[in-house]
């Protein structure tokens, strides 16, 4: 028996229409072979953290069972991103979609192209809120417990975007 692992994965777009790129990437993703969607958060805006001059983005946690090992849920993924039209010009340049591995498990990766918990998601309020609506109680391999680290992280002008009338 194969064993199954859950994963939360981080999307964001902010480029041709964001919210119809997360749909559908989480369709995308919905469809590869060895991937079970468990839960989708809500979408959330925010301002690029990149160069000011690009448009806000949208950004959603999903998470995820699967049986496929790490580097090849990252290749699944990263071909995914490329069949959007993501282009890889400035680093945190606008993108049609983002596609990052959150978390494995409570696996520690470093494999030189993927670093799992990921890098950026302890501070980032576009991970950290999302993620906690769809997992509240969840503990970060070596940065303790994700509420401690949303009631830590301000909200940098990220809006639910059910919450926008
Ligand atoms: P950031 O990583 O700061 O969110 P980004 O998502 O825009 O920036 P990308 O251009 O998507 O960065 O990815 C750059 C490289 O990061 C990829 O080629 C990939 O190999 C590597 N990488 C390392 N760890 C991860 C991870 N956990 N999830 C996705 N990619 C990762
Ligand atoms: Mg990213
Ligand atoms: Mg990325």
């Amino acid at each position: 028996m194969v064993m199954k692992t859950r994963a939360y994965l981080g999307l964001g777009s902010n480029l041709d229409t964001p919210i119809e790129q997360l749909r559908a990437a989480r369709t995308a993703i919905c469809a590869v072979m060895g991937i079970e969607e468990m839960a989708f958060s809500s979408l959330y805006r925010s301002p690029s953290m990149g160069s000011k001059n690009q448009p806000d983005y949208v950004n959603a946690v999903m998470a995820i069972q699967t049986d496929l090992p790490p580097l090849v849920l990252l290749a699944a993924l990263q071909t995914i991103e490329n069949e959007h039209g993501r282009v890889r010009l400035e680093r945190w340049g606008a993108r049609t979609l983002d596609i990052d591995i959150l978390l494995f498990g409570d696996e520690v990766l470093n494999f030189p192209d993927l670093v799992v918990p990921h890098y950026g998601m302890t501070e980032r309020a576009f991970v950290l809120y999302p993620l906690a609506e769809i997992a509240p109680d969840l503990a970060i391999p070596n940065h303790g417990k994700l509420a401690e680290l949303v009631a830590r992280c301000p909200l940098n002008d990220l809006v639910r975007l059910s919450d926008v009338v």
